[in-house]
C-alpha cells in the first residue's frame, strides 16, 4: 500500500505542531519544529488566514499523520465511529488509540508509531499469548499485550522502554516493565489523549 516516504519533519512543519514521528529526536532541540516552526517551502513564512474548511482539513490531516494512516483508512475509522453510540469525534480517537501499533507506542516499547508498526508487523508482539502481526488490530478490555520473549533482547525495544520512563502511560493500560507486558484495563478515555486535538473539526469536515 502506498505510504508517505518523504521527510517526516516536513509534515510537522506543515501542520505547525509536533506529531512525534521521529522517536527520541522529537524530544530534543534537533526537532525541526523547535528550529523552524513555520511551513516548509519558499512561502512558508507568509501569514495566511485560513478558511473554516482549511482549519477543519488541517485538523484531519494532523490526526491522520499523527497515527500514520492513509486517507482511506482514516475515513474508514470515521465511518465506524459514526455508527457507534456516543460522540463521533471521541469514538474516532478511541478507535485510533486502540490500534495495536499505537498501544505499543503508548506503552513505550517503541519510540514512534512508525517503529511500533514495524515491530508489530515483524511478529514481535503477542496478544493473550498469540502472535498478532496486524498493526490495525484493535485491542479489547482484559487483553494481555506483551513483547515476545526472544524479542525482549532487541536493543531498540530495550532502549525505547528505558527512554520512555519519563512518558506517562495512559490510565487504560497497565504496564509491567520488568516483563515487557501490559494489560488493557479499560477502553480509552478522552482525558488519556493529551495531544492537542479538536476532533469536532474533523466531524464538521466529514459532515459537509
Ligand atoms: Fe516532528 Fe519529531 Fe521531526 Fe520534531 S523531530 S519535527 S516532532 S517528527
Amino acid at each position: 500500500m502506498a505510504r508517505y516516504i518523504g521527510p517526516v519533519c516536513r509534515l510537522c512543519r506543515v501542520e505547525g505542531v509536533k506529531l512525534y514521528l521521529k522517536g527520541d529526536r522529537c524530544h530534543t532541540d534537533k526537532c525541526a519544529i523547535e528550529r523552524r516552526n513555520y511551513a516548509p517551502g519558499q512561502h512558508g513564512q507568509r501569514r495566511t488566514k485560513r478558511s473554516d474548511y482549511g482549519t477543519q482539513l488541517r485538523e484531519k490531516q494532523k490526526v491522520k499523520r499523527m497515527y500514520g494512516l492513509l486517507e482511506a483508512q482514516f475515513s474508514g475509522y470515521f465511518e465506524k465511529a459514526e455508527r457507534q453510540r456516543g460522540i463521533t469525534g471521541e469514538n474516532l480517537l478511541f478507535l485510533l488509540e486502540r490500534r495495536l501499533d499505537n498501544v505499543i507506542y503508548r506503552l513505550g516499547f517503541c519510540s514512534s508509531r512508525t517503529e511500533a508498526r514495524q515491530v508489530v508487523r515483524h511478529g514481535h508482539v503477542l496478544v493473550n499469548g498469540k502472535r498478532v502481526d496486524i498493526p490495525s488490530y484493535l485491542v479489547r478490555k482484559n487483553q494481555k499485550i506483551e513483547i515476545e520473549e526472544k524479542s525482549r533482547k532487541m536493543k531498540r525495544i530495550q532502549e525505547s522502554l528505558k527512554s520512555s520512563e519519563r512518558r506517562v502511560v495512559p490510565t487504560w493500560l497497565s504496564l509491567d516493565r520488568d516483563h515487557f507486558s501490559a494489560t488493557v484495563l479499560d477502553f480509552p478515555k478522552r482525558t488519556d489523549i493529551t495531544e492537542e486535538i479538536q476532533e469536532q473539526l474533523i466531524v464538521e469536515l466529514y459532515s459537509k
